[in-house]
């Protein structure tokens, strides 16, 4: 049996993600979406809520489960069994910083193979962070979340949370 982790902060989960997840889903026997707790850079998010939104968002895949984490993603991936680290790759800006992790990965974790899907077309570039500006300056980003992430955008930022 196959694991696979998907890490990331997911604030919010895309349609992006969810793409990636879905097609991850389809290749390996069982897939975490592990969201890391305390990422270092300014969230909008509290973990509670983004693992409840990725609850949600893949809810109808069977063999894909949202769980959050902190520390070293290696360390985490050892401890649920996992074999794979799953990483989208989009066209512009990924490679090199997916590349270092990876060797780094490697260093600390031999045994852990980094697989990368390439981003589908139409999310190439899409990124959590121009969800969160846009959604935040009034703008509709319904098509490119999944619903329940975009009721929960527009309240955020309806009510200046
Ligand atoms: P972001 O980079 O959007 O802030 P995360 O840190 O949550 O998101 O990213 C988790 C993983 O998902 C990374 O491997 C990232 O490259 C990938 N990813 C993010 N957005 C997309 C997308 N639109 N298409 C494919 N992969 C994506």
């Amino acid at each position: 049996m196959t694991i696979a982790l998907y890490p990331g902060s997911f604030d919010p989960i895309t349609n992006g993600h969810v793409d990636i997840a879905k097609r991850a889903s389809k290749i390996f026997d069982k897939l975490y979406v592990g969201i890391f707790a305390k990422p270092s850079k300014n969230l909008t998010f509290s973990i509670e809520e983004r693992v409840s939104l990725a609850r949600e968002a893949l809810s109808s895949f069977n063999n894909i489960e949202v769980t959050s984490y902190s520390g070293l993603t290696v360390e985490y991936a050892e401890s649920i069994g996992a074999q794979v680290l799953v990483r989208g790759l989009r066209m512009v800006g990924d490679f090199e910083w997916e590349f270092a992790q990876a060797i780094m990965n490697k260093k600390l974790a031999p045994w852990l193979e980094a697989v990368c899907f390439m981003a589908s077309q139409e999310y190439q570039f899409l990124s959590a962070s121009i969800i969160r500006e846009v959604s935040s300056l009034g703008g509709d980003i319904s098509c490119l979340v999944p619903p329940n992430v975009a009721k929960a955008l527009q309240e955020r930022f309806s009510t200046g949370k």
